[in-house]
């Protein structure tokens, strides 16, 4: 293509120096160099751009902050960034329908912080939540440490405004929980990685915020006993907001480089256990919580304020962040696994002989199993070992992503694992939504 036309009330970037830093997110892929990345700041702009691409035959790529991990937002061949970071629109609270309306350009931190200061919670909290876009979160659908009780960022959300193939912005969903008139056209667009077209706005629910936690960190004797814990907590009637955890493996990590709230950590491996509805500070219900914990804690620390609930916090939030810094090429999956077949599933990944370690969200499943020696496995083996540990958690009923998304990364493992009726029913909807495939083409199908 000659030089990349102007459009209307856009910012272009067209320099290749410029362009660089678009080839990559949080994954460890590396895209191709785009043609030009485009700032919209209006309608105008996205009905041209859409004219263009249709016309000049290249694609698409929205980005929201580049945080993804999938390699979702990075650019395949013939294709223009459309980088959504300047996209007009206010953050506006509506107690009244006990909901939130922001721009896809927001950060969920802008979010989040809007919904408190209004005395209402906007749940969603993937361990990116300072930095990513309110927009990237709507397309990966994300989740978080909350999910376990709060479910992921689909269960927020009552509508969306999102641009389609033809160039228009159209509005699915009101400000209700009840809307039944027809099948939730939203709920398509939540999770959908940009594919079927770009979110721009969106009317999220909101619930009142909680007021009591109990946090507590919590050492663990026998690492195996930890995983019937989150079947016995449910059995036993206790839903925690947030229950994550750190094999053996990454608490020794830890314990050797790590923080220093790290370092004087007893126990084989390591759980964080948070609940918050009201009366969970309560001496009774801390005294169920206790018989019930018992036998599996190796001593325990309760968070008796803010301060220390952050302290506890922030063991978790560094994890990714350096394991990342100590194994610069590590490859982090985030499959799922159903709770009932958690010790099985960690039993049988042993027997497989993959030298994987694990942090994440136990809660509800959703395991991030890293492998920290991937520069030294030579690309066919690594590769052998994804599918591995994919079958495996499809075999025990779960699924290779719980929250990051196909994108690039997992693009061919999905498409050999799922049931060919879901990938012909997804490219069926692709073909209806997008004909000229400008959206996002060469990712999830
Ligand atoms: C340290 C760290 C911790 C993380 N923890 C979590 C976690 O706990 N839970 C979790 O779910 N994720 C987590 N992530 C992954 C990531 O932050 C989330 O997926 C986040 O939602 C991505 O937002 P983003 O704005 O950066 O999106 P991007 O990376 O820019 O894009 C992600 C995908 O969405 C598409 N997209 C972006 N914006 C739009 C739009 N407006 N319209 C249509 N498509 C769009 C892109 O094309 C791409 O496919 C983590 C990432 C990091 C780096």
């Amino acid at each position: 293509m000659r030089a990349f036309p102007a459009l209307p009330d856009a910012t272009v970037l067209a320099e290749p120096e410029l362009l660089e830093a678009f080839r990559h997110d949080e994954s460890h892929i590396v895209g191709c160099l785009p043609l030009a990345v485009v700032r919209p700041h209006g309608p105008a702009a996205l009905r041209e751009l859409v004219r263009l691409a249709k016309a000049e035959g290249f694609g698409l790529v929205p980005r929201g902050a580049g945080t993804g991990k999938a390699g979702g937002c990075i650019p395949t061949a013939r294709t223009v960034v459309v980088d959504l970071s300047a996209w007009p629109g206010s953050l506006s609270v509506s107690p009244q329908d006990l909901s939130l309306q922001a721009p896809a350009s927001a950060l969920l931190r802008e979010v989040k912080a809007a919904a408190s200061e209004a005395g209402f919670f906007y749940p969603p909290d993937p361990n990116s939540w300072e930095s990513c876009a309110l927009g990237g979160t709507l397309a990966t659908n994300a989740g978080g440490p909350n999910a376990c009780k709060y479910g992921m960022t689909r269960h927020w959300v009552l509508g969306l405004d999102v641009l389609l193939a033809d160039g228009e912005i159209h509005r699915f969903g009101i400000r209700s929980v009840k809307a039944n008139a027809g099948p939730n056209l939203a709920q398509l667009f939540l999770g959908s990685e940009g594919i079927f077209g770009l979110i721009l706005g969106a009317t999220l629910r909101l619930t009142p915020k909680p007021r009591d936690y109990t946090t507590l960190l919590l050492p663990v004797k026998r690492w195996m006993d930890l995983l019937d814990l989150p079947g016995r907590l449910s059995a036993a009637g206790f839903l925690p907001s947030a229950f994550e955890f750190f094999d053996p493996a990454v608490l020794a990590e830890l314990r050797a480089h790590g923080p220093e709230e790290a370092r004087r950590l007893p126990g084989e491996a390591l759980a964080i256990l948070e609940f918050d509805e009201r009366g969970c500070t309560s001496d009774d219900f801390l005294e169920a919580l206790a018989d019930l914990l018992g036998p599996v804690a190796d001593g325990l620390e309760m968070a008796s304020d803010a301060r220390q609930r952050e302290g506890i916090w922030a063991v978790r939030r560094i994890t990714s962040a350096f394991l990342k810094e100590r194994h610069p090429k590590k490859v982090s999956e985030d499959i799922v696994v159903p709770r009932s077949r958690l010790r099985e599933f960690f039993e049988r990944l042993e027997g497989t002989g993959i030298p994987a370690v694990s942090y994440g969200h136990l809660g509800d499943g959703n395991l991030h199993v890293n492998l920290l020696a991937a520069s030294d496995t030579a690309p066919a083996a690594l590769e052998a070992q994804l599918m591995t540990l994919f079958r495996l958690a499809t075999e025990l009923g779960g699924t290779l992503s719980g929250e990051h998304g196909i994108g690039l990364a997992k693009r061919d493992a999905f498409l050999a694992l799922a049931e060919p009726g879901h990938i012909e029913t997804l490219r069926a909807l692709k073909r209806s939504l997008d004909p000229a495939g400008i959206f996002n083409p060469g990712k999830v199908i």
